[in-house]
């Protein structure tokens, strides 16, 4: 497979790092630099196979291409993973090697925190490399993305309600929010704030709780009736798939729109829900304040900016559906195609990554 996949998926390049000393096998990949540095974050994870550690980083970069140019940044895709366990395997020598990669390939990858790595990995990493995003406040960099993302969401589902609705307004609205996490719960306040009605469910009843005491009139569901919520608009913000053969049919809401990674379970799911007449508000468009966010930090962190780029989010996501609309296709698929279409359009302009070059130089030690 490994090889067959990197030309199916059109990768540019795919770079493994071995470190016998301390324990490093990393596998980087740069799926496409047509808009700038391929920039995605650095996933660790016990893999059971080294097949699946690089399907996983292949289709992973490849999802951070579409991202990227979907949400009109001047960025690439790519994505590494660290083989290993994160509960037991990290160490300062491990990331700090895994850093040293990262800089040998001049930045043409850009690496952020990913599932299995957090700030204290992203600080090791800065100390060898200047191509890190997602660094900690403290070190001028910016920080917690979900607010950003957040907000985000919330122009995403303005813009699926008026696909659905005719206008966008969100004030009487009912939302049924999964997942009262690092962005559920600020999506719920900013929900609050328009004047929505929110359902929720969470499978952590400390973050009920915590919810409940600033959103007295949050209403809750348990967590697997949450499909079933009379509710304008579902909001998955927990894990993927939240969209599968066995939910899809129980969804009442007319509009799907979250920040969860990966809703659709198969991509088919987005045809199914448009046939039931529900407008699916395509998850990496909405969720990609986050990226918008770290985006930011390569010109120097400003978070009035990140919110204000963030707001793009509301136009692509229509610009989305209105594809999807006129070109008879689901939503998940006009997202694909708004991506390869800016990307193919820039192919003659030429790549841009150098002016980050310029304008970062190393970081001291
Ligand atoms: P989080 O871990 O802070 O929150 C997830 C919440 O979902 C937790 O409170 C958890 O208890 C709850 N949960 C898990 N399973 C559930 C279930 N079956 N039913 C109800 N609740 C459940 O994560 P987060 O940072 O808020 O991210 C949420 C989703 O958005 C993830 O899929 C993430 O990949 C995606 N996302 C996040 C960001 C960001 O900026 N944080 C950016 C882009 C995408």
């Amino acid at each position: 497979m490994p090889f067959s996949s990197i030309r199916e998926l059109a990768h540019e390049q795919v770079v493994i790092n071995r470190d016998e000393e301390t324990g490093l096998t990393s596998i980087i990949a740069i799926h496409d630099t047509t808009l700038g540095p391929a920039l995605g974050g650095c996933r660790m994870h016990p893999y059971t196979s080294d097949t699946d550690a690089l399907r996983d980083a292949l289709r992973l970069s490849r999802g951070m291409t579409y991202k990227a140019a979907a949400a009109g940044l001047d960025l690439g895709g790519g994505k590494a993973v660290i083989l290993g366990d994160p509960k037991t395997e990290k160490s300062e020598a491990l990331f700090r090697t895994f850093g040293r990669a990262v800089e040998s390939l001049g930045g043409r990858y850009i690496t952020a925190e990913d599932a299995g790595t957090g700030v204290a990995d992203i600080e090791q990493i800065r100390k060898e490399t200047s191509f890190v995003v997602g660094v900690d406040n403290t070190h001028g960099g910016s920080g917690d993305p979900s607010p950003v993302t957040a907000r985000g969401v919330l122009h995403g589902m303005r813009a699926a309600c008026e696909a659905a609705f005719g206008s966008d307004e969100l004030a009487g609205r009912t939302v049924a929010i999964q997942g009262l996490g690092n962005v559920g719960l600020p999506l719920a306040r900013l929900l609050r704030d328009e004047g929505a009605h929110i359902i929720a469910s969470d499978v952590d009843p400390e973050r009920i709780a915590d919810a409940r005491r600033e959103i007295p009139k949050l209403e809750i569901a348990e967590s697997e009736s949450i499909f079933d919520a009379d509710a304008d608009i579902f909001a998955p913000c927990a894990m993927g798939s939240a969209v599968n053969d066995d939910t899809v049919g129980r969804i009442k809401a007319r509009v799907v729109c979250g920040s969860a990674n990966n809703q659709l379970d198969h991509d088919e799911l987005g045809a199914e829900l448009a046939g039931r007449g529900i407008v699916y508000a395509p998850d990496y468009l909405v969720n990609a304040g986050g990226l918008i966010n770290v985006s930011v930090e390569l010109e120097g962190y400003n978070q009035e900016r990140a919110l204000r780029l963030a707001e793009s989010i509301y136009t692509n996501t229509r610009t989305a559906l209105r594809i999807a609309r006129e070109e008879e296709i689901p939503p998940n698929q006009a997202a694909d195609r708004m991506a390869k279409r800016r990307i193919e359009s820039m192919r003659s302009v030429g790549r841009a990554f150098p002016t980050f070059r310029r304008r970062r130089g190393r970081r001291s030690k």
